[in-house]
């Protein structure tokens, strides 16, 4: 790989290396864009098979927070942290403190959190070394299971779907189907059936699509059939690539809005469902739930705070719908739309006032010479 290509093609500002020796750490910070704020996104522990697919993996996710955190309204930058490992061999203490030691000298560029392969607990050790971390214990003022945050944003976006959809944005009058119920479709398929849904799940773990059955009255279907049920809404809510060619002339809904990140295998399949007249509400944009949870952790936690900025989804959606209707472009598009708007929005706001401040500075200096003569 020409890494600053990369870089230059995909505007990243900043790729850091962390190597420490005592404790086996091999991480890699990649921070996309600092326009916002700080780089927030979590850190990833996995089995790369070599330093090429971890480099690549922490470009492309810390790029994909900074359109996260825009859409999202938040104060905050992308990045992302990929730590080279097997999450369940390699753990340890001094693995967590050493990689919170470099990113505390990162000088609060970059503030992590909980991704795959880590936990509450890998935060708590970080915690030890540096404050640039989220996602920690209740007891150091952290916010705990993200999920119950996710999945209530993506209600809040499903309903902004069906408003569009229905001109009336009520749960209760229509069916969903809900592809794995885990953390965050656990708690979907909960809202859903508060409300009167009728909602369809299915799950490759038969434990987890029991639970909803008993639990929440939901009705199980087998996994492959979940994109022929016959329900308004599919909700993905398990893995990325399950719209594409096999199974968008598949699909009867009219709405395609869950939790699961990357959910188009590519993005013509967006603009495909936006063609057989499928709303899709844009993953990033409808999951960020779980970020905006852990970014109030920044200011001093607050639940009721933190459900008030997680249900400005609706919102977010529908002026997603908008810029899409607007320009005559798929609801894909339009989001990585507005996420770049307002960067560019946001960087003139700081050029101008850096542009004031450095003439107020030159128009300063003959005094300030003179004093100082
Ligand atoms: P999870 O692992 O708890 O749940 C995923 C569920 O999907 C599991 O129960 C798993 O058995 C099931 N599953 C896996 N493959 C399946 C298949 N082929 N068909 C049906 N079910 C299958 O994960 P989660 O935290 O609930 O996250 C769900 C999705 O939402 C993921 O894509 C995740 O990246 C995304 N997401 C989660 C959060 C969060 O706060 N947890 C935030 C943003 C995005």
């Amino acid at each position: 790989m020409e890494l600053f290509d990369t870089l230059h093609e995909k505007g990243h500002e900043q790729v850091v290396f962390f190597h420490h020796e005592a404790t086996g750490l091999k991480a890699i910070v990649a921070i996309h864009d600092t326009t916002l704020g700080p780089a927030l996104g979590g850190l990833r522990m996995w089995p790369y098979q070599n330093e090429e697919e971890a480099l690549r993996d922490v470009l492309r996710l810390s790029r994909g927070m900074t359109y996260k955190a825009s859409v999202s309204g938040l104060n905050l930058g992308g990045g992302k942290a990929v730590l080279i490992g097997d999450p369940e061999e390699h753990k340890s203490e001094e693995l967590f403190r050493a990689f919170g030691r470099f990113i505390g000298s990162l000088g609060g560029r970059y503030i992590t959190a909980e991704d795959v392969g880590t936990s509450v607990e890998d935060m708590d050790y970080i915690y030890q070394e540096t404050d640039r971390v989220v996602g920690v214990h209740r007891v150091h003022g952290g916010s705990g299971d993200p999920s119950p945050f996710t999945a209530y944003g993506t209600l809040q976006g499903i309903k902004a779907c069906l408003q569009l959809k229905y001109g009336s944005d009520d749960p209760g009058q229509v069916s969903f189907a809900v592809q794995g119920v885990g953390h965050v479709g656990y708690y979907l398929t909960k809202y859903l059936r508060e409300a009167g849904a009728k909602v369809f799940v299915c799950d490759i773990n038969e434990n987890r699509v029991e639970r909803a059955v008993d639990e929440l009255g939901a009705e199980a279907v087998p996994m492959e059939q979940i994109y022929d049920t016959d329900a308004k809404v599919f909700a993905p809510c398990a893995l990325g690539g399950v719209i594409n060619e096999d199974t968008v002339p598949r699909l009867k809904c009219d709405i395609v809005a869950g939790s699961a990140n990357n959910q188009l295998e590519s993005e013509e399949w967006g603009t495909v469902l936006e063609e057989r007249g499928i709303l899709y509400a844009p993953d990033y944009a409808i999951n960020a739930g779980g970020l905006m949870n852990v970014a109030i952790e920044l200011q001093g936690y607050d639940r009721d705070r933190a459900y008030r900025t997680v249900s400005t989804i609706y919102s977010i959606i529908r002026t997603i719908f908008g810029i899409a209707r607007r320009d005559g472009i798929p609801s894909w598009q339009a989001a990585d739309r507005l996420a770049e708007e307002r960067i560019a929005a946001i960087a003139k706001v700081r050029r101008f006032y850096s542009k004031r401040f450095k003439d107020r500075l030159s128009g300063r200096r003959p005094h300030t010479t003179a004093t100082n003569s």
